[in-house]
């Protein structure tokens, strides 16, 4: 008996049998067209005619068919769905996606790798990035996190240099060890991100089983103005499941676009993914007089001083139609945010709240708000932003194109005398300068997850990923990056060590 077929290998015969007839086939302009299956010639053998247009129509679409790859994340899947409040936590924040217990909010999701290209494996050793887009009636609320609650770096100006390094080398266009591990262990404050990804959530099973994390501190904002930091968790209901670095390898040969075609199916066959949505809070107050930077993304807040508070489920529930349309044309930007909900003084979300809308208005254009997937259709638009490359709205018709007018064009809320000023206030001081953040107790957290929260298996896997990695970088990156994990702990140091100098015996078999 034939195995059965998978919904998403039988995409194409779902199409058939819901549409029966496709209909005319037209060029670009919606003419009719006659012959698609020959190109006009003079004579059996050619030469071709310029005016076969629906040759040159197609064929000048084809060559561009093809926009710049994402920097980073560049290869990933996506799918619809909605969040619903199921805990009231307005005495917090005030955004309107919070509002009541019951309310649901439509969104849509791009799971991704980070460092490979668009084509490469699901199943890499990376980060995966977990980005959400809430259609709220106060405009879109983009949460661009990871399935890591921190991060490798803790001061954007190193992100182009760190990503370098787990690209590719310049000249041999290779991944290259001593790049990845040079970087990584002249920088010591990776080392909590790097045990994370050399860990067993480092190769998560598919996008279903892994948590989500804004990772970096926000403040959430109430009705009153009153602000408090927090930091936002997906918890995954369908349970943590990790692949092993065997499989993982395996996977990424036989199937390297196992997650996608995991959440596809999934979603098609109603076996809709969730996760519950959960926030720590940490008051001014607590802030001042907490022993480490709460904005420091290379660190997390622990849980027993600051609980998960739980707040809502997300669900998702509509694989997209088309995945240039709803996912590689997805632009997230940690700036898109809603009245409530603010940035912290985080550096590494400083950068990237620079960071994100420019990339997207390389990658997709000045009017990338425009394109559907984009579109805040939940809010009314009416700015002064007008023309540019691609506009395909009325381009907001005959309204003024300046502010202030005398001629009712939108108004801000202090013309409108909003008694709700969407920000609020704080003060902060202190000398302009570039700090050194490089030794900001880079250790103390890793000593914990290595001591505390991993098994003995999961220490040992740990330990042996890392080696199998670090075996291939030159002999001094190895020294140094062992002392760096020997400060974590001399017993993770030490496994590491033994096996690299296993590994260089057996070479010497
Ligand atoms: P807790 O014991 O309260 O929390 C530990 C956390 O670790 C849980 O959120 C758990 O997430 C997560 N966890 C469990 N197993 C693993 C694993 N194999 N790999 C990665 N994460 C795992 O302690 P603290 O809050 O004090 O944190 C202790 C250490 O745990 C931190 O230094 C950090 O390294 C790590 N951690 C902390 C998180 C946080 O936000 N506080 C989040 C994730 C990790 P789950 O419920 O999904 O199993």
């Amino acid at each position: 008996m034939a195995s059965p077929r998978s919904k998403a290998a039988d995409q194409l015969k779902e199409y058939a049998t819901a549409t029966k007839n496709g209909g005319a086939l037209t060029s670009s302009t919606g003419a009719p067209i006659d012959q698609k299956l020959q190109s006009m010639t003079v004579g059996p053998r050619g030469p071709m005619l310029l005016q076969d247009f629906a040759f040159t129509d197609e064929m000048a679409h084809f060559n561009r068919e093809r926009i710049p790859e994402r920097v980073v994340h560049a290869k990933g899947g996506g799918a619809k769905g909605y969040f619903e409040v199921t805990h009231d936590i307005t005495k917090y924040c005030k955004a309107k996606i919070f509002e009541k217990v019951g309310k649901r909010t439509p969104l849509a999701v791009r799971f991704s790798t980070v460092g490979g290209e668009a084509g490469s494996a699901d199943t890499a050793r990376d980060p995966r990035g977990f980005a959400v887009k809430f259609y709220t009636e106060d405009g879109n609320w983009d949460l661009v996190g990871n399935n890591t609650p921190i991060f490798f770096i803790r001061d954007p100006i190193f992100f182009p240099s760190f990503i370098h390094t787990q690209k590719r080398n310049p000249q041999t266009h290779l991944k290259d060890p001593d790049m990845f591990w040079d970087f990584i262990s002249l920088r010591p404050e990776t080392t909590h991100q790097v045990a994370f990804l050399f860990s067993d959530r480092g190769t998560p099973d598919g996008y279903r089983h892994m948590n989500g994390y804004g990772s970096h501190t926000f403040k959430m904002v109430n009705k009153d103005g009153k602000p408090i930091y927090c930091k936002f968790h997906f918890k995954c209901d369908q349970g943590i499941k990790n692949l092993m670095a065997d499989k993982a390898n395996e996977l990424a040969g036989s199937d390297p676009d196992y997650a996608n075609r995991d959440l596809f199916n999934a979603i098609s066959e109603g076996n809709f993914p969730s996760w519950t949505f959960k926030i720590q809070v940490m008051t001014f107050e607590q802030a001042e007089k907490l022993p480490f930077n709460p904005f420091d993304l290379t660190k997390i807040w622990p849980q027993a001083d600051y609980p998960l508070i739980p707040v809502g489920r997300m669900v998702l529930n509509e694989n997209p139609k088309n995945y240039f349309t709803d996912v590689e044309q997805i632009a997230f930007a940690p700036i898109h945010m809603v009245p409530g909900i603010e940035p912290s003084p985080d550096k590494m979300l400083h950068g990237r709240l620079y960071s994100y809308p420019d990339t997207h208005r390389h990658r997709l254009g000045t009017n990338y708000m425009q394109i559907p997937i984009n579109c805040p259709y939940r809010a009314r638009l009416a700015n002064y932003q007008r023309d540019g490359p691609q506009n395909v709205t009325d381009n907001q018709g005959n309204a003024p194109n300046y502010y202030p007018n005398s001629f009712n064009g939108p108004q801000d809320g202090d013309a409108r005398k909003d008694t709700q000023p969407d920000l609020s206030v704080y003060s902060v001081s202190g000398d302009v300068k570039k700090y050194s953040t490089r030794d900001d107790d880079n250790y103390s957290q890793v000593t914990n997850f290595w001591s505390k929260v991993l098994s003995e298996p999961e220490r040992q896997r740990l330990a042996e990923n890392i080696a199998g990695h670090l075996k291939d970088a030159q002999g001094f990156l190895q020294e140094r990056t062992v002392g760096n994990f020997s400060q974590v702990h001399s017993d993770l140091g030490g496994r590491i060590r033994k096996m690299l100098d296993d590994f260089k015996s057996q070479a010497k078999m």
